[in-house]
């Protein structure tokens, strides 16, 4: 097999690292889908992880792998959602500061939260480009770490602890199944899975909006799609041309990559609410969504189900709850 830039040994270090900082989430089984689907699913329930996603391991392996003076000068990323998030909570609790740049355009709400976590934000230019820049010259300028969302060693073999878990709680696991954007949590579960059992199939799942990282595995190199809204918000944006990391793992692991629509979305996030009493973002409820779309084919052993997060707005998930199967597209007509 060709040399993979994050595998088990540097997950195994990655876990012992974050032990204690970070939750070791619940892994329950499902009765509703184990009958339903004629194998034992099983959920982690990742979404109850600090911050709300399980971006905070990375977050914090990365920053736990800082020198001291790095950790003074502080970390630094453009993302206003679980990313940011995770970050700014990992910067405080090792004593360092995360800032997070955005553009004019970001909701005074989400501006709040990352405050209320204690980013320093910086509130620059009118795009999420502009923020970026912004971030490059606070790297350049002030000596600021930038730390990527996924494409980075250090943040694969954070997300790859999920998969160590999950094994533990389910050594016969046959299928895993993750959501997929950027590829950071996919590449560290497959890593951390197929380490322990190179049969168990680990595949990806994704809105049929925009998905980046499918379109490039399709084509065999890191490509550009046009980015849509989606009930799955967390699965949004590219996978970056110069792709160093996460696209080489998912082309070599990964058994498959299934897309999901917006009405499927919406019925995985109902099914966790009504039937697993669960509170999950579209992102977190592409596995669920996958398997009552029964497009999965015959499953063959016990599955595993990432639910990668929860901060959903309210309101919509009110509005999927009540059975508005594209809640996205109507407020946007
Ligand atoms: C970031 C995120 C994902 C996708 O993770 P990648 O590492 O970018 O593939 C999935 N679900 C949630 C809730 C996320 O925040």
């Amino acid at each position: 097999m060709i040399d993979l830039p994050v595998t088990l040994p540097d997950i195994e270090r990655a876990a012992r690292r974050i032990e204690g900082r970070v939750l070791r989430t619940p892994f329950v089984l499902s009765a509703v889908l184990t009958e339903r689907c004629g194998v034992p699913v099983g959920l982690k329930l990742e979404h109850h992880q600090t911050t709300g996603s399980f971006k905070l391991r990375g977050a914090t392996n990365v920053v736990l792998s800082l020198s001291p003076e790095e950790r003074l000068r502080g970390v630094v990323a453009a993302s206003t959602g679980n990313h940011g998030r995770a970050l700014t909570h990992a910067a405080r609790a090792e004593g360092s500061v995360a800032t997070i740049c955005m553009s004019t355009l970001v909701p005074e709400n989400k501006v709040a939260e990352i405050r209320r976590l204690g980013a320093d934000v910086r509130i620059v230019g009118g795009s999420q480009d502009e923020a970026q820049t912004e971030v490059e010259r606070l790297v350049a300028e002030d000596g600021l770490v930038m730390v990527p969302p996924f494409d980075d060693v250090a943040i694969v073999a954070g997300q790859g602890t999920l998969g160590l878990e999950i094994f533990e709680a389910m050594p016969d696991v046959a299928t895993v199944l993750v959501p997929l954007s950027g590829g950071g949590l996919a590449a560290g579960v497959a890593a951390a899975v197929k380490g322990r059992a190179p049969r168990t199939r680990v595949i990806g799942l994704t809105m049929e909006r925009g998905a980046a990282m499918k379109a490039s595995l399709d084509a065999g190199r890191p490509v550009q799609v046009e980015e849509v809204a989606s009930l799955a918000d967390s699965l949004g944006g590219g996978i970056g041309l110069g792709n160093a990391v996460t696209f080489a793992i998912c082309h070599a692991l990964l058994d498959d990559v299934i897309l999901l629509s917006e009405a499927e979305i919406a019925a995985g996030m109902r099914h966790a609410y009504c039937e697993e009493r669960e509170v999950i973002e579209g992102a977190g409820a592409v596995g669920i969504a996958a398997l009552l779309s029964g497009r999965l084919g015959r499953l063959d052993g016990p599955v595993a189900v990432v639910l990668s997060g929860r901060n959903v707005d309210m309101a919509q998930h009110l509005r999927v709850i009540n059975g508005n199967a594209d809640p996205f597209r109507e407020e946007a007509a």
